[in-house]
Order: structure tokens, then sequence, then C-alpha cells
């Protein structure tokens, strides 16, 4: 135990090893003695018998690199979900990082008045673009969705009533309830008719002196059939207005146009009718950044404006940035530039192509199995959760492995997949064509791994 004690080397021999030339030994350091110390606390307790100094610095190494490295890498996304909350949602085009880039190595005007050289509002940007596409008085932008929620009801509902559908108590991905943020708010939660139906006399019937704001909730993640009701949003807002309380839709989903779909309201056809309030997330169907952004009467926006929350929910400049570019695209009509809409709109035919030159790429991959097959892609992010969209993609399968540990081992390679009636397949309607050869590169590595065994 002495003997192997002695064995262990000393913090300075380490710290000069070739091998940690690259390193930044205040960081190294301690490393080293935590190592050091856990060895021998093993040797102590016997449950160390043996110590190999190349394995050690290996190890300290792999430790060293996996404190300084960036842990956040970049995924094929071959599930076919588009919108991918856990993969980070909408992707930006590189037209949109083109516009955004060299603004951000500059200082701007973000909020700086120009004329008058003095201060200025940072949401003025975005308000005259959402002005002119949607016909509204004015607009903010908060971080997200959730945060436009938040505000909005502690700004209007605190200690007062808000009233809502109980078919529309939502729960969204990432622990967002309307209940929670309701109460969170201080709102009072008024809850009118049942869980499929509810009727606008439902709501007139609830409206007492107390009551403040009707609110609605985009059913985003899931559908109701059968013997179902709702109350269209249009017809909230002209009985807000007859009673003199305020009307707010939470849309989340956000769909702007683009998409062949009448499943999703439209938030051009819904400012049509002049909603006091209407809120949606960035990098949903609108294919921007993370961001929350309401729409609304001008009245009502600088009561948000005088909201001290408003400052810690605050945007910066990137997302400034990148939803002004992101309406520019709109207003400009460019939808190309917003890849969430593009890949959306990718035909069944086209992704089929897409197939078909992956599978020739690999075919050639010793063991590997693989057929094209037609798939349903899905929008995804609490968005049109029964619409299928056509799509193409590869079963893949080697003789040796079983499915869910061939998804682990792409997944390991950066490439998520889905696991279908005991196939790995992979939708292409996400997937770019640069990155087939990551692709390529991991099955021939699978390849020979699996071989070998
Ligand atoms: C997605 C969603 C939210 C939350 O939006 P984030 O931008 O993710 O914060 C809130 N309400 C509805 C109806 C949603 O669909």
């Amino acid at each position: 135990m002495k003997e192997l004690l002695q064995t262990l080397p000393k913090v300075d021999e380490l710290l000069r090893d070739p091998l940690f030339s690259h390193t930044q030994s205040k960081i190294l350091k301690p490393l080293i003695q935590k190592s050091l110390q856990n060895l021998r606390e093993q040797i102590l307790s016997k449950t160390l018998t043996s110590f190999s100094l190349d394995k050690f610095k290996q190890e300290l190494l792999s430790i060293y690199e996996k404190n300084t490295q960036s842990t956040i890498k970049p995924l094929v996304n071959a599930t076919g979900v588009v919108l991918q909350t856990n993969l980070g949602r909408s992707l930006f085009s590189k037209e949109i990082l083109d516009e955004v880039f060299p603004l951000l190595m500059h200082y701007n005007n973000l909020e700086y008045d120009i004329k008058e050289g003095k201060r200025g509002e940072r949401y003025t940007h975005i308000k005259h673009l959402l002005c002119t596409l949607l016909g509204c008085e004015d607009a903010i932008v908060v971080n997200n969705n959730a945060s436009a929620v938040l505000l909005i009801l502690s700004t209007f509902g605190k200690d007062k009533e808000v009233i809502i559908s109980r078919g529309e108590l939502v729960e969204i991905g990432g622990a967002f309830r309307i209940p929670e943020v309701m109460k969170l708010s201080g709102s009072k939660l008024v809850e009118v008719g049942t869980t499929n139906k509810t009727h606008l006399s439902d709501y007139e019937e609830a409206i007492s002196e107390e009551t403040s704001m009707i609110m609605k909730a985009h059913q985003s993640n899931f559908k109701q059939i059968g013997f179902t009701s709702s109350v269209e949003f249009s017809a909230l807002t002209a009985l807000a207005k007859k009673r003199g309380i305020i009307d707010y839709y939470d849309l989340g989903s956000g769909y702007m146009q683009g998409l062949q779909t009448n499943e999703e309201p439209s938030i051009l056809e819904l400012c049509k009718a002049s909603p006091s309030l209407l809120s949606f997330s960035g990098d949903k169907l609108f294919g921007g950044p993370q961001a929350g952004v309401i729409v609304g009467r001008a009245e009502l926006i600088a009561k948000l404006k005088k909201n001290h929350l408003l400052r810690a929910l605050r945007v910066d400049k990137f997302t400034t940035l990148a939803l002004e570019a992101t309406l520019r695209a709109y207003l400009n009509n460019e939808l190309e530039k917003i890849p969430t809409l593009k890949m959306l709109n990718l035909t069944s035919e086209e992704i089929l192509q897409k197939a078909k030159d992956l599978h020739a790429l690999i075919q050639s991959i010793p063991n590997l199995e693989c057929q094209i097959i037609a798939l349903d892609s899905l929008a995804g992010g609490g968005s049109l959760p029964q619409t299928p969209f056509k799509s193409h993609g590869l079963s893949i399968h080697f003789p040796t492995l079983k499915a869910s540990n061939l998804e682990k081992a792409l997944r390991e390679r950066g490439i998520i997949t889905r696991i279908n009636q005991e196939r790995v397949c992979l939708d292409l309607r996400c997937i770019d064509q640069s990155e087939y050869t990551q692709i390529y590169n991991a099955l021939q590595q699978i390849s020979e791994v699996s071989n070998a065994k």
C-alpha cells in the first residue's frame, strides 16, 4: 500500500508534462489535486491495487477537456420534427444572420434616438415592422411567450378576475401551465364552460365588476375531437369591447403565413378583428428567435411598458435584430429566408429525392441494410399536433445491432433519430445536404465497431 502511494506522481511533475503543455495550469492544478486525492483514498481503502501513470494522465486530459470545451454541439435532426424544443426550435438562415452580424459588431441605436440625440426606446424598431405587417396599433417584445403571458396577466389581471374556458387551461412543454402562471401573476382564475364545450353565453354570464379580461389560450399541442365547441376569438373580442374589458389571445405557435394549412389560426387573420392584446412565440411557426411578441391596442401596450416586470423580461440586441430581420423577410415576401417554413413546405417528392441521394451515398457501407420508406413528419413545438406532413426517409439496420443500440450509437455521433417498428428511421425533412457526410461517417464507424464484435 505504501509502495503504491509512493508511485503516485507529484503535482508539479504532472504540470510540467508535455502532454499538458497546451493547458492552463490554474485550471489543471486543482483537477490534478482532486484526482490524486481520490487515488490516495482508493489506495488506503484498498479499492485500488495498481496504478498506471499513462492511463491516469489520459484521464486527466479528458477531465480537463470536458471542463473547458463547449458542450453545445451541432446535431443532425433526423426525427422529422421541425420545431424540436429539445433541439433548439427554429433555425436561422445564413441570410438572416448575415443581416444581423454586422450590426452586432458595431455600436448601434437600439436604444438611442439619433434625431433627438438622447435615449430612445428599444421596442420602436420592431413596432414599426409589426404595425405595418399586422395593422396593429403598437407592439413590444419580451424574452419568450411565457414572459408575455406573465407580463400581461400581472399588468391587467392582478387582484382581478380573468375568464378562460376550461378547455384551454393548457400545459405546454417545460412546465408552463396557464393556471400556475395566473397564480404567479396574482390574477383570479375564473373557469367557464366544460372541458369539451364552452359557449359565448358562458363568458357573458361570468363577467362581473371584478373582471378585467377574457383570455383565450391556443390548444397548441393537443387537439379535441368529437362533441366539442369553443368560441372564436373574434366573438370574444366583440364581447369584450361591448362590456369594456380586455380580450387577450395567448396564441403560442405564432403562425403568420406561408403554409398550406388551415389548422393553425393565422396572426394576420386574427389581427383584422383588432384584438386588445395578442401574444405569440418568436421561435415556433413564426420561425425567428426565441421571443414573446405582444401586439395590440396602444393604450394597453403603454401600460405594459410601465410594469417594472418588463425590465426583467427585456430582450437583448441579438433577439431584437433577429426578430427585425425575420419580420422584414415576411414584409418582403422572402419566406425562403425562414428555415422553419422552408422545411415544412418541402414536398414529399423533394424529400424522396434527398432520401435517394443519401441512400446512394451510404448503401455501400458493409452490413448496412437500408431502405427508402414513406414517413410522416410533424411540425412540433406545440403546433399542428395532428397534422402529418408527408415525408420520406431511410430505414436502417445492422444485423448485429438492436434498434435501440443503433439509435444510441448514432445519437452519440450527433445524429438524432426515431425508432419505428423496431427500425431506426431517418426522416430527411430536416436534414441538410451538408450533413450527409456526417451521417455516412457515423454509419461507417458503427459498421466497423459492430463488425469487430
Ligand atoms: C409555446 C406556448 C407558450 C410558451 O411560449 P414560449 O415562447 O415557449 O415561452 C405559451 N402559450 C402557448 C399557447 C404556447 O403554445
